[in-house]
């Protein structure tokens, strides 16, 4: 077969883009705000659902909150392919991150259809709920319901004002109970796809037009903290202090070093600090710190997890500081599909386009997916790496090549019997 022909439309793919940034945006906050369950989001549901209903798709929205399509096959009892990805944002968010999957994906659909080209599968698209982090400490509410992924402690989860999760899901329309027990059984997808822009600078200093992603990466996330004395700063000599904020600062230093010293894939940052009490002439007597630690290798992650808690142990006890370590949520990294990873090579290849192995250091719904069958991601290149701010951006000529890919790959995969999943 000719795979030129299902070339995505750029022009059609941009529009819809432009339409989904301009017309759903929570108007008072910066760049292109709409998060899950903000009346700018909840209003920009019933476009997706149009969009796919005008590309031809059987829709609904489940009782999650997830906008699905499915575009019918030859044989309806085969398992089914599925693609998808994301469409609110982070406060102060970009027009790219989640929207290319789901725009590309509802793409994919008017090329098969305008172009005669019927699926033996049924393909199911998901707009999932809530794939960003939210106040409740959730993310990616709507894959983890699909997944069977999403329990009750979630639900029962509060923001800052002590909202439930399961009750601003009632507010906007949804229902949490149903949510619980919607699950896919695991094995029943045929495979996941899901195209996203890479969110950091890896291909665009390659020059290869397409990420096949090879895994996604696990977090480890802790909270230190610090109990030390408060003295007068200009009495108590150096060698009698028990500097809490010394002891946190000295702690950021042996958070980052384990990153930049990773063999594999590996990050680490200190993403906040707070000490008190907070004056020039006061040895600080307190600190605490919110870090975490990153990689697709979760031999890395356990012994990156030891060295830190005893490193940072070593830097309190040097200056007679307690330190309380909590770690708060563990993620393991989970690995793409080698059989899909191939297959995103080869639907690559067959359209001559360059692609590169990388691994995702963001957290995605497919990382859920995962549970459900084989599962796969194709990246684009951001614009010098930029995501989670306004200035993101990716190249539409590009976008429309990763289009062009996920279209290719989900063909090649309804063709293919079934693969195992991975160990
Ligand atoms: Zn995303």
């Amino acid at each position: 077969m000719d795979y030129n022909v299902l070339a995505p439309d750029r022009d059609r793919i941009a529009s819809d883009i432009g339409e989904l940034a301009s017309t759903f945006v929570e108007g008072a906050q910066p760049g292109w705000t709409r998060r899950v369950f903000s009346d700018a989001y909840i209003a920009s549901r019933a476009w997706t659902l149009s969009k796919m209903r005008e590309a031809g798709l059987e829709t609904r929205i489940d009782p999650a909150g997830n906008v699905v399509g499915i575009l019918p096959g030859r044989n309806r009892s085969a398992k089914p392919l599925m693609t998808g990805s994301h469409t609110d944002t982070v406060h102060g968010g970009g027009r790219f991150d989640g929207i290319v999957g789901v725009v590309g994906a509802i793409e994919t659909v008017r090329r098969l259809k305008e172009t005669g080209t019927r699926l033996e599968r049924d393909l199911v698209i998901v707009d999932f709920l809530g794939e960003e982090a939210n106040p409740f400490g959730v993310s990616c509410v709507g894959s983890r319901s699909i997944a069977g992924l999403l329990d009750v402690e979630h639900l029962d989860r509060t923001d800052e004002d002590g909202v439930r999760l399961a009750d601003a899901m009632v507010r906007a329309g949804l229902d949490p109970h149903e949510a619980l027990s919607q699950a896919w059984k695991p094995g029943s997808l045929h495979g996941y796809v899901e195209l996203h822009v890479e969110q950091g600078p890896v291909l665009e200093k390659s020059g290869a037009a397409i990420g096949v992603v090879t895994a996604i990466a696990g977090i480890e996330r802790l909270l230190a903290t610090f109990t030390g004395r408060a003295d007068h700063a200009g009495t108590m000599p150096m060698d009698m202090r028990h500097d809490a904020l010394a002891a946190a600062a000295a702690s950021v230093v042996v958070v980052e070093r384990e990153g930049c010293g990773a063999p594999v894939h590996g990050v680490s940052t200190v993403g906040r600090i707070e000490s008190g009490p907070g004056s020039f002439n006061v040895v600080p007597d307190n600190a605490r710190f919110w870090a975490e630690m990153r990689s697709t290798e979760a031999d890395w992650l356990t012994g990156a997890k030891r060295r830190v808690a005893e490193s940072i142990g070593i830097e309190a006890s040097n200056r007679g500081v307690d330190l309380v370590v909590e770690w708060l949520n563990d993620q393991a990294p989970v690995r793409a599909h080698e059989k899909i990873q191939d297959t995103i090579a080869r639907a690559a290849d067959d359209l001559s386009f360059d692609w590169e192995a990388i691994p995702s250091g963001a957290g995605h719904d497919a990382a859920h997916l995962a549970h459900l069958g084989p599962m796969g991601m194709i990246f684009v290149p951001s614009i010098s790496g930029r995501s989670h701010c306004p200035e993101e951006k990716s190249d539409f000529a590009q976008i429309a090549q990763g289009v062009h890919v996920l279209t290719t790959t989900l063909l090649h995969m309804d063709r293919t019997p079934a693969v195992r999943p991975s160990a």
